[in-house]
């Protein structure tokens, strides 16, 4: 059977609903019973009354026929045949006396029957009545019916016949007739009610018992089913399973089992394609690393390439700038002064041009850190500003900066690469601005515990920027249109560095400029709170360059001075004795820890990079010698390297400071001060 389920479920419902309405029938039936009851007790009165009519009937047909049979023997008065028409009508049944009276009433025959009834002899009361009504008169009672019936001939009333019957017969038959309807309605009633409540039973009992294995049927399979549902749910198609019924279930079971093939195959499917998918990505990958890893290479070598020449530019421009320094100091004819001043700022462009190639091949190629120094950000922007307060006089601008009472003073960070980003913007800023103002402000963006977001705004009057162009204006090489940026020298790599160094201090660099109206560079900076007991700012750090004819009149010091390069050599040499000081010269690391060995020296200025044995090496051997002494002599490195941390790499090496080429007299002059403070303020 197709949908067996269907039908048993139907069945059981059908039983239990054939037994409630079976149930309810019973209750309906003992209800009906009361009625039936009333209306049965009518029906018996009924019964009595026709009965009796019968009898009544028979009676007033009997005695009517007796009184027409008496007319002629009464008239006649034959005795003898009223006599015999007496004892017939005693022979029927019932009939208990037979009276025949003449017309004065008197009793010309008394059939007293078996049974006297002296009261019903005669009755004058209505004999009266009786000798003229001609229907007969009926009086019934409980055991007896007396009737009465007057004779006429011609209207001549000749007398009366009088019969009493006796009802036993009937009232017994009567009697028999209301119990057997009784026992019959009784028997009838208890059978009906019997089978009812054997067949509610019975249908109540099967629905049960029919409702409870359709649940057995039903719950079993369902459960095997939730079973299998559940491993499928976990991924798990490696079984076989089929209910073996023909129901709905079985079909459930085997639709499901499809099903669970189905996804099987489609899984192994999917999994084939994954694993195929997988391997081409990983060709894929593996191809693109490769070329990533040529392209790296390509950049490193770009990069290196890079950092090598502007290396090799900074060296001999040490030489040129030092020289002309020196020239400048040899009192120059006033021709002569203006070409070499000329050949100085020459050399300074040059050479910025050559630190933002190194720079920028630095950041290309993840070498550059930044430095974590304490530094105080409202000197550091108000030195940059000082830097810019006479080009700005120059072009008739005005140049203001503020900073936020909210924004503290003391900062853990690269002091140096800050005030870099600065002066780029601020140099662009004057650099595109003909007339108006450039005004420096920083705020606080967010504080919590000691991280410090700066917010930097550098705004400007000046020719303002396209909104296309503001798009790419932070990649490298980048400048507005020709026409534009013709009059202004310039590589293009100032934006580039700051975003990359933007990048590094965790912050963000972005424009907002109006063509024709001025610009507004913004940029944020993490930086970290100084706590009072982090160490006071690096003095070298400091701005503000001591006066030179100061520095000059200090006293004379030994100074050996450690240089391979002859030019550079020449440069330090002629410097150092321009303010006195006498000058050992060595060509090489050896050489120089030989001299040392021979004579003490104030100070060493130690070239890094030299052949035979390094600076660092030539320190370390400086330290060794020093060790028995006691003493302590402050060597400070020369070196073209610019590289942030490298002063730290330095004092772990032995030396104490650093000075990058080329180098300013201003400068040498500072550091020597700063490393023998109680030699040079001693007076002469
Ligand atoms: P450059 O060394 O050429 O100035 P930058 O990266 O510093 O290189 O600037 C790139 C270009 O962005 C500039 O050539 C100029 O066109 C534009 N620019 C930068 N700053 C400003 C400014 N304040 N106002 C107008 N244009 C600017």
């Amino acid at each position: 059977m197709r949908y067996s389920l269907q039908h048993r479920y139907i069945a059981s419902v059908l039983a239990l609903v054939l037994g409630a309405v079976l149930m309810l029938g019973g209750v309906f039936f003992i209800t009906l019973r009361s009625v039936t009851r009333s209306i049965t007790h009518l029906s018996i009165d009924t019964m009595r009354e026709v009965m009796l009519d019968q009898v009544r009937h028979r009676g007033a047909v009997m005695v009517n026929l007796l009184a027409d049979n008496l007319a002629a023997p009464l008239s006649l008065a034959d005795m003898p045949a009223i006599h015999l028409l007496a004892v017939s009508a005693l022979e029927q049944k019932d009939v208990q006396y037979f009276y025949v009276y003449n017309s004065q009433g008197e009793i010309l025959e008394d059939g007293g029957g078996n049974a006297s009834n002296p009261d019903k002899r005669f009755a004058p009361t209505n004999s009266e009545h009786a000798m003229t009504a001609n229907t007969p008169l009926v009086d019934i009672q409980n055991e007896s019916m007396d009737v009465f019936m007057p004779i006429f001939v011609d209207n001549v009333p000749l007398g009366g016949v009088r019969v009493g019957f006796s009802l036993k017969s009937v009232n017994l038959e009567l009697e028999e007739r209301i119990s057997s309807f009784h026992d019959l309605g009784h028997q009838k009633r208890n059978e009906s009610l019997t089978m009812l409540a054997f067949f509610s039973a019975c249908f109540i009992v099967i629905g049960v018992i029919l409702a409870c294995l359709f649940a057995r049927y039903m719950s079993n399979p369902v459960l095997e089913l939730a079973h299998y549902a559940k491993r499928i749910g976990q991924g798990d198609f490696g079984f076989r399973f089929s209910l073996n019924r023909r129901d709905e279930l079985g079909l459930l079971s085997r639709t499901m089992n499809e099903m669970a093939l189905q996804i099987n195959e489609k899984n192994k499917a999917l999994l084939e394609a994954h694993t195929l998918l997988e391997k081409r990505v990983l060709d894929r990958t593996r191809e693109l690393m490769l070329a990533k890893d040529k392209a790296e290479a390509a950049n490193r070598a770009k990069s290196n390439f890079l950092a090598n020449m502007s290396h090799e530019i900074r060296t001999p421009m040490n030489g040129v700038i030092g020289m002309t320094q020196l020239a400048l100091l040899a009192s120059p004819r006033p021709e002569q002064r203006e070409y070499l001043e000329l050949i100085e700022k020459s050399s300074y462009r040059l050479l910025n041009v050559v630190n933002d190639i190194l720079d920028f091949s630095k950041i290309e190629a993840n070498k550059l850190d930044l430095a974590v120094q304490r530094f105080d950000l409202r000197d550091t922007i108000a030195t940059t500003i000082r830097e810019f307060s006479f080009k700005a006089q120059e072009k008739g601008l005005e140049l203001d900066w503020t900073v936020q009472d909210e924004v503290p003073d003391a900062f853990m960070g690269d002091a140096g690469r800050l005030s870099q980003i600065l002066i780029n913007l601020i140099g662009n800023a004057i650099k595109f601005t003909q007339s108006g103002r450039i005004s420096v402000r920083v705020e606080k963006e967010y504080a919590e515990l000691d991280e410090f977001i700066a917010h930097f705004s550098i705004t400007d009057t000046g020719i303002g920027i396209s909104p296309e162009y503001q798009a790419s204006i932070f990649e490298a090489f980048s400048q507005a249109d020709e026409s534009h940026s013709r009059p202004y020298e310039g590589t293009g790599l100032g934006l580039a560095i700051c975003a990359k160094l933007v990048g590094l201090m965790n912050g963000q660099i972005w424009v907002e400029s109006a063509e024709g109206k001025g610009s507004v560079f913004h940029f944020t900076a993490l930086l970290k709170t100084a706590s009072p007991e982090q160490s006071e700012p690096d003095q070298n750090a400091a701005h503000g360059q001591p006066d030179d004819a100061q520095k000059q009149s200090g006293p004379k010091l030994a100074i050996l001075l450690a240089e391979d390069n002859l030019v550079n050599q020449k440069v330090a040499q002629k410097m150092l004795e321009r303010s006195g000081h006498r000058v050992t010269v060595a060509v090489n690391g050896q050489e120089a820890v030989a001299v040392f060995g021979r004579q003490p020296f104030d100070l060493v200025l130690m070239d890094i990079q030299m052949p035979m044995m390094d600076g660092f090496e030539a320190t370390q051997a400086i330290r060794d010698l020093e060790k028995d002494s006691g003493k302590h002599t402050p060597i400070i490195a020369l070196t073209a390297h610019a590289i942030s941390g490298y002063r730290e790499k330095c004092l772990e090496r032995g030396l104490d400071d650093y000075l990058s080429k080329p180098m300013k007299i201003a400068d040498l002059n500072a550091k020597i001060a700063d490393h023998l403070p109680q030699k040079m303020s001693t007076p002469v």
